[in-house]
């Protein structure tokens, strides 16, 4: 059995079901994300682990443990919020020692382990500052130390980093994901920053109104979208409608031209509209691909490391990105040019 499981998860405020039959296993030490736009339930989910929120339906399971009679104290879980949210009359050492203190351990005991938490911050030397005297980064830290320290069996993480700038949000999630690994700690995160989420997580759960849409490493979900939604919501890749023509043959019409895909897609019929997905580093105009689309240049746009161009194929707008060459000619606005790649990376999603 998995460490955490989330079986047929519901919630419900009222009239309105913000979770829906929610399912998900995750494995001892493993870096799970939850992404999704603003209110589609990844707090709630959160908040139903932590224990401040009770289920509507459906159970939660940690270490073969049922959750559900117990208390959030009772679940030894840390929890790090989106403020800051340190206790601002407690210097640091403080801050840290309070699961400690609370759980009645005794001082030797507490000053070791504060010790051993504010080393792995690498804020030993700020033990005795108070919370308004630090950044945002080395707030948000002291509240990482401060939920490890009681050695909690699962780590809750509820976009730590979105109060930060750029640079430090960066930084600050390379030294997360660091310290679980170091740690071994099954640790579940929330964020709407599908770079974030790419860039951190073992797996990521792409949630849409309270359901989970794919579950995936952050290959899969970038690679393999199974939904239009999970295809625009991570990554940057072109929607393309097009018309079945022959199921059989797995031929599609994308405005007046006919290609084939490779995946199959025999339980259409001719006439269906189906989505489907491109990556703009997918497209050339150079390489040869064993597939090709006519378009009108709309737009070519220097963007440093690429060259982004805009075609009109049909009703659609494609972009696709060349690599930056000293040599290159950007393709002009009305020019009619070929854009080739393989027929493997035009992807079928759902709607
Ligand atoms: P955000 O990124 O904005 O925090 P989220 O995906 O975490 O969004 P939730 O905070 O889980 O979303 O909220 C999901 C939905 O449930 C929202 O529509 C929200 O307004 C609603 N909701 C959350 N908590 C409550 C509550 N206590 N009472 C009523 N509605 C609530």
């Amino acid at each position: 059995m998995s460490f955490l499981v989330l079986d047929n998860l519901q919630k419900s405020f009222g009239p309105v079901q913000v979770v829906k039959d929610f399912n998900m296993s995750i494995e001892k030490g493993e870096f799970v994300s939850f992404l999704g736009p603003s209110g589609c339930g990844k707090t709630t989910v959160l908040r139903m682990i932590a224990g401040f929120e009770m289920p509507s339906g459906g159970t939660i399971t940690i270490d073969g443990e049922d959750q559900d009679r117990l208390k959030s104290n009772q679940r030894n879980i840390g929890m790090v919020f989106q403020a800051y949210a340190l206790f601002p009359n407690m210097n640091v050492f403080d801050n840290v020692a309070f699961g400690l203190k609370v759980a009645g351990k005794p001082k030797a005991e507490i000053t070791e382990r504060v010790n051993e938490m504010l080393a792995l911050i690498r804020l030993e030397h700020l033990a005795d500052r108070y919370p308004y005297q630090m950044s945002g980064g080395q707030q948000q830290r002291v509240a990482l130390a401060r939920a490890l320290a009681p050695k909690p069996r699962v780590l809750l993480l509820d976009e730590p980093l979105s109060a930060l700038d750029a640079k430090i949000r960066i930084s600050l999630r390379e030294e997360i994901r660091q310290i679980q690994r170091q740690l071994g700690i099954t640790t579940v995160f929330v964020t709407h920053d599908q770079e974030e989420a790419l860039s951190i997580s073992d797996r990521i759960v792409v949630m849409n109104a309270g359901r989970a849409d794919q579950i995936g490493t952050p290959s899969e979900i970038y690679n393999r979208p199974a939904t239009r939604f999970v295809a625009s919501f991570v990554g940057t890749l072109n929607m393309i409608d097009a018309v079945v023509a022959d199921p059989a043959a797995n031929t599609v019409r994308i405005g007046d031209q006919l290609i084939a895909l490779k995946e199959a897609i025999a339980e259409k019929k001719g006439g269906d509209t189906i989505s489907l997905a491109l990556r703009p580093e997918a497209g050339s105009l150079v390489d040869s691909g064993d597939t090709a689309l006519r378009g009108e240049v709309l737009s070519s746009s220097f963007l440093g490391s690429v060259i982004r161009t805009k075609l009109a194929i049909g009703s659609n707008t494609v972009s696709f990105d060349m690599f930056n060459d000293p040599d290159l000619t950007m393709p002009a606005p009305g020019e009619v040019v070929t854009l080739r790649f393989s027929a493997g990376d035009l992807l079928v999603v759902r709607d």
